[in-house]
């Protein structure tokens, strides 16, 4: 039994630096339930900042984010519009369900870009018996669609729709930072068209743990409140913060970087084996890759084979496993990544035939 050598399960695997270590050792703290942790409040303004709006609030995951969100824009039994492969809707424990006490109505799409004609499908009328829309939501990159990258222009049609009808926005941005790095769109470009976002430090960013919940000065305030009930007021997270702080300013320019591996990954393996490409858009957008190993290929033995072999990666829907990358491998990591890949691959195929 090998160690493993590489770990493309997801970009949550990644580990604080000793850099940033010695950041979150250095850090300035106090009690930020009384808002007194000054390196909280700093990462806070400058999130917010970045962002173009008036006020932020560090919560404990992208979870948190996305159902203070959720709490804040609707009343109990409303339903809230999400897509249909989106987190909210598939990772999130039913928490619309529990915690707001809101139901979704799920829109599909063939890259995460619900379009503004099936929202206004999906609204409900004012009768008494229907649920109240209260809510529209889209992620930004889109996780299970293959890391895709919305577009402005998908974005500003949701937008206006939204506007138009009176209903808020919110992006479950985990990985708006992938979409910035790829689309040359400044977060504050994106932010314009949208009422609240919930961003994650801790993927391809790669602090330890963090989400940051961005909105107006009284949807933070209200946001609080609910971070609180959820048990997500901490006390000296400075700590945490340093870290979010520390990646903001040493990390982000290098996301760029996990794409081009990612794009190398699925190059050398698409090259080398029978295996297709099954992100949402056909192309390797960020740094998410959907692999479909085909019909022969059982894919669970594919994964532990690689496993054996020294790589770690994910199983997803049907026939298909998931990669993502980050920066604790490197772009020579990746090359041998697939090659293991490509070995465990030929050795099942082998079992299979
Ligand atoms: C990871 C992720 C989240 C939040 O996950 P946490 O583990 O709670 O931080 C939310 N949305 C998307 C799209 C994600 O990928």
């Amino acid at each position: 039994m090998s160690s493993i050598l590489f770990d493309v399960r997801s970009d949550t695997v990644t580990k604080p630096t000793p850099e940033m270590r010695k950041a979150m050792a250095e850090a300035e703290v106090g009690d930020d339930v009384y808002a007194e942790d000054p390196t909280v409040n700093r990462l806070q303004s400058e999130i917010a900042a970045l962002f173009g709006k008036e006020s932020a609030l560090f919560v404990p995951s992208g979870v948190m984010g996305n159902q203070v969100a959720i709490a804040i824009h609707t009343q109990r039994s409303d339903e809230i519009i999400v897509e249909s492969e989106s987190h909210i809707f598939h990772y999130e424990t039913a928490a619309p369900a529990i915690i707001a006490g809101v139901q979704m109505y799920c829109i599909p799409s063939e890259k995460g870009e619900i379009s503004s004609s099936a929202i206004g499908e999906a609204i409900r009328p004012g009768d008494y018996y229907f649920p109240k829309t209260s809510l529209i939501c889209i992620e930004q990159t889109h996780n299970r669609h293959g890391g895709t990258v919305l577009s402005m222009e998908s974005i500003q049609d949701i937008s206006s729709f939204a506007s138009s009808k009176n209903l808020p926005l919110h992006c479950d941005g985990a990985r708006i930072w992938n979409a910035c790095a790829e689309s040359g769109i400044a977060p504050h470009e994106y932010a314009r068209h949208l009422d609240t976002l919930s961003v994650c430090l801790s993927k391809g960013l790669g602090a330890p743990a963090g989400s940051v919940f961005i909105g107006s000065k009284d949807q933070v305030d209200y946001a609080r409140h609910w971070r609180k009930l959820l048990g997500g007021g901490m006390r000296q997270s400075g700590i945490l913060a340093a870290a979010g702080l520390y990646a903001l300013e040493h990390h982000r320019q290098h996301l760029k970087e996990d794409h081009e591996k990612a794009r190398l990954f699925a190059k050398i393996i698409l090259e080398n084996t029978s295996c297709i490409l099954a992100n949402s858009s056909g192309m390797v957008e960020t740094n998410i890759l959907i692999i479909d190993c085909g019909q022969e290929c059982d894919p669970i033995s594919l994964k532990h084979e690689c496993s054996k072999n020294g790589l770690e990666i994910s199983s997803g829907r049907g026939q298909c496993l998931r990669a993502v990358f980050h920066r604790d491998i490197s772009l020579a990591d990746t090359t041998k990544a697939a090659m293991i890949f490509i070995e465990s691959f030929e050795r099942i195929m082998e079992q299979c035939s």
